[in-house]
């Protein structure tokens, strides 16, 4: 029996409100304002306050938010940059790009987030500042972060391309740190229709330098005061991400009824080896991957696992297979297999199952039915309604 279901389907959330969306890009063309239009400016005032930080600087992607970010917050050749080793290589690319040292650290074993006392290890007087990745959605502990930051007085920069509108110990992902880095790549929590990524800031000066970086370093048209780059925001995708925006709640609100459909029905395979990444942040994880691991003591492989699953029809993820110290890319950076045994362990165990908003609680059942049948050999029929 085939059941089909993606591992993402955006349609879901954009068939309901097409006509608001055409409706966006249609204003745009209307008025012609195609880069740094008046829908760009309306978007940073309102994603910057729905994290609850000051400004915001549109940029082409998330990547270049981490790499024009990261400079706009004076941090460049000769600092060091703590980040955590599991993390998706933009994360790394961004330090590069900026001209910064970047210093791998371990992750949690069982939240995956960055291990602060691992980090604390590593801090040298070069140190200029640690990157936490909210992965997979959840938020590095901001209470923790911020002790850690003023005891060894490192900047915060946060990684939050996974975790909009995140939540922990009251504070909101891109406002417990200087300046945050979030991405709209189609297929994050709130997506735009290609690419684009935003610095948000609670600092003015931050801000208007990352202004300058992303557009050829110009103070004003044609006075270059420092080199920078092209990489802005659309105004049609501003326009589009301002009409998503009041949905983004409501979206996290339904991957967490999904999440949490997920954590009590997959309980029953704990003794089978499949455990979920914890959540330690209540409910402000955003979930904007859910992840299992397939352990050690796992009767099948997490590999067949996966290709059953995708014979179902049953579309999966690994996020991500190769932890970023152990890419061929970089092997110049030094690091070898063995650095950091909690990422890469969590590299080859990790399974991310279908989640987005709008995936229906029956195909939710069809996963775990899937995943029960294959490891117990037990038949869930009551789940197939
Ligand atoms: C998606 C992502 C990025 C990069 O964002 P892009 O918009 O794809 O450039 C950076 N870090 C993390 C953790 C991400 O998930």
């Amino acid at each position: 029996m085939s059941i089909n279901i993606p591992f993402v389907d955006l349609t879901l959330q954009h068939a309901p409100i097409q006509t608001e969306l055409e409706q966006a890009i249609q204003d745009v063309l209307t008025v012609g304002d195609f880069v740094l239009g008046q829908a760009l400016v309306n978007f940073e005032t309102a994603f910057a306050a729905a994290c609850g930080t000051g400004y915001g600087v549109g940029v082409a992607s998330g990547t270049d938010a981490i790499a024009l970010g990261l400079q706009a917050c004076n941090i460049g050749a000769g600092d060091e940059v703590i980040l955590p080793a599991n993390t998706f290589v933009a994360t790394l690319i961004g330090v590069l790009r900026a001209g910064a040292t970047p210093i791998f650290v371990d992750c949690h074993p069982e939240t995956a987030l960055i291990d602060l006392e691992a980090a604390a290890k590593v801090v040298t007087s070069k140190t200029k500042a640690i990157i936490p990745v909210h992965l997979y959605g959840q938020m590095v502990s901001p209470k923790q972060l911020l002790d850690f930051a003023d005891t060894y007085k490192l900047l915060i920069f946060e990684d939050a391309a996974q975790a909009h509108l995140a939540e922990r110990e009251g504070y909101r992902a891109g406002a417990v740190g200087i300046a945050a880095a979030f991405s709209f790549y189609p297929s994050k929590n709130l997506g735009a229709f290609g690419d684009g990524g935003m610095l948000v800031t609670k600092d003015a000066d931050v801000a208007q330098k990352m202004k300058r970086l992303r557009n050829y370093g110009a103070a004003q048209k044609y006075f270059h005061v420092e080199s920078g780059t092209n990489s802005r925001l659309d105004t049609i995708q501003a326009a589009i991400l301002q009409r998503k925006l009041p949905y983004l709640s409501q979206w996290n609100s339904d991957r967490q009824r999904i999440a949490q459909q997920y954590d009590s029905q997959l309980s029953s395979l704990m003794n089978s080896g499949i455990i979920p990444i914890q959540n330690q942040s209540a409910n402000g994880h955003v979930y904007h991957l859910y992840v299992i691991r397939v352990q050690e003591t796992c009767s099948l492989p997490r590999e067949e696992i996966q290709g059953k699953l995708a014979d179902l029809g049953i579309q999966t993820g690994i996020h991500y297979p190769i932890p970023c110290h152990l890419q061929p890319a970089f092997t110049y950076l030094r690091y070898q297999i063995g650095d950091f045994p909690h990422a890469e362990r969590l590299a080859k165990e990790i399974l991310s199952l279908p989640m987005y908003p709008g995936l229906q609680s029956i195909q939710v059942n069809s996963v775990v039915d899937a995943l029960v049948t294959m490891l117990t050999g037990e038949q869930q029929k009551l789940l197939y309604v």
